[in-house]
């Protein structure tokens, strides 16, 4: 890859060919997915619902541009929204949140936002100002300003919420930061603190959301009524797509003019949408829920007790498999590529596995029980 910027440390073999759960590289070796590339081919690489809708709007146009009314984005964002809510569309994970960080200035009129040590909220200036993580900022300051961080967790971000504030933005389980849940008394008390103050409470559900934790957002679990929601990664199952949604009552900041994207809500990427979100059904959700259950009894029996694995966090198919130092993540996954599955790391030493939600029982197990072999 001697003409590509070495922004990423790859690992040496090129994924040429997906089938179902499965992965193939260039030299032929076949691997059981447990990463949906990072949380997002969650239906896995043939699905056929996703295939043929896909398929069919390439042959009737890729793209326009949003100057035209788009019958394909009115029925994602249908899919993705309930009766008080608007979607906007862009390409990603990090433009949602770019969208959401300007909504709430230009909404509230206030420019202050509380953000989380150890978040993630993506790469570009306005979301990178919101990630809590020194190794991802280091280098590029001056960042945008008047963003203030807390602990994760921790009651003292509530008393830091008051009407100074434009909005707080927080993932209720911190993806890369290490998988991470939050706590839901914790959650509801921020929640509070921002309706009383009038302050805007987004959730990043850009990891966690489209099924992920077994619900169709994670929030769903805490009991929340967040003013925005931000998806991206799985809602397009390796489409190029991401959303912002949020209340009716923002749409008075948000008029012509104001925000925009040539690709947003291209129709290609709404064509996969589509698919998704017409297979993401309650009983979709129940599936996913059902094999979680035997997964986590399966990782509490068999992995918790390794002396290496200090602990196991996470919610339905968002797992992280927390190693003492005596091990390193990247030899883990290298160990484990050369068994024949792919695995993923976060923060702080931790194993994280994201595997398709279509995943069956028996391939989870045996999965697990690579990782088993691996770390014993
Ligand atoms: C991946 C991720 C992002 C960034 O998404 P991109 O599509 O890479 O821009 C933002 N927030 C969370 C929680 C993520 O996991």
């Amino acid at each position: 890859m001697e003409h590509v910027f070495p922004t990423y440390a790859r690992f040496p073999f090129d994924l040429v060919e997906g089938h179902d759960v499965y992965l193939t590289d260039n030299n032929n070796k076949t691997y059981l997915d447990f990463t949906s590339g990072i949380g997002v081919c969650s239906f896995g690489y043939s699905n056929k619902v996703i295939m043929e809708k896909v398929e069919s709007q390439l042959h009737k146009v890729w793209h326009i541009s949003n100057l035209y009314e788009s019958q394909i984005q009115d029925e994602v964002a249908d899919q993705l929204t309930n009766d008080d809510q608007l979607a906007f569309f862009c390409n990603s994970g990090t433009e949602a949140n770019e969208a959401a960080f300007k909504l709430a200035h230009k909404y509230t009129g206030k420019t202050t936002v509380l953000a989380f040590n150890n978040g993630f909220h993506g790469r570009t200036y306005g979301a990178m100002s919101l990630t809590g993580n020194p190794d991802i900022q280091k280098g590029f300051f001056p960042l945008v300003p008047d963003v203030e961080f807390a602990d994760y967790n921790d009651e003292k971000a509530v008393s830091m919420i008051n009407s100074d504030l434009a909005a707080v933005i927080l993932e209720v389980i911190q993806g890369e930061g290490g998988v991470y849940v939050a706590d839901k008394a914790w959650l509801a008390d921020i929640q509070k603190a921002c309706h009383d103050n009038s302050v805007l409470l987004i959730i990043d559900e850009v990891q966690t959301g489209i099924g992920r934790t077994g619900t169709k957002f994670a929030y769903e679990q805490f009991d929340l009524d967040p003013d925005i929601i931000t998806s991206a990664k799985a809602l397009g199952n390796g489409t190029p797509i991401g959303a912002m949604i949020g209340k009716k009552k923002l749409a008075s900041a948000f008029g012509p003019g104001t925000h925009g994207t040539t690709f947003g809500g291209n129709k290609l990427s709404m064509a996969a949408a589509n698919g998704v979100l017409e297979q993401l059904t309650p009983e979709f959700l129940d599936s996913v829920q059902a094999k979680s259950t035997l997964v986590w009894k399966q990782l509490n029996d068999e992995i918790k007790p390794l002396p290496v694995v200090t602990d196991i966090t996470g919610l339905g198919f968002m797992i992280g498999i927390h190693l003492d130092e005596s091990v390193n993540v990247s030899d883990i996954i290298t160990k484990l590529h050369h068994e024949g599955l792919l695995t993923l790391s976060a923060k702080h030493n931790t194993l994280r596995l994201l595997p398709p939600l279509i995943m069956d029982e028996d391939n989870l197990s045996k999965g697990i029980e690579k990782i088993k072999q691996v770390l014993s």
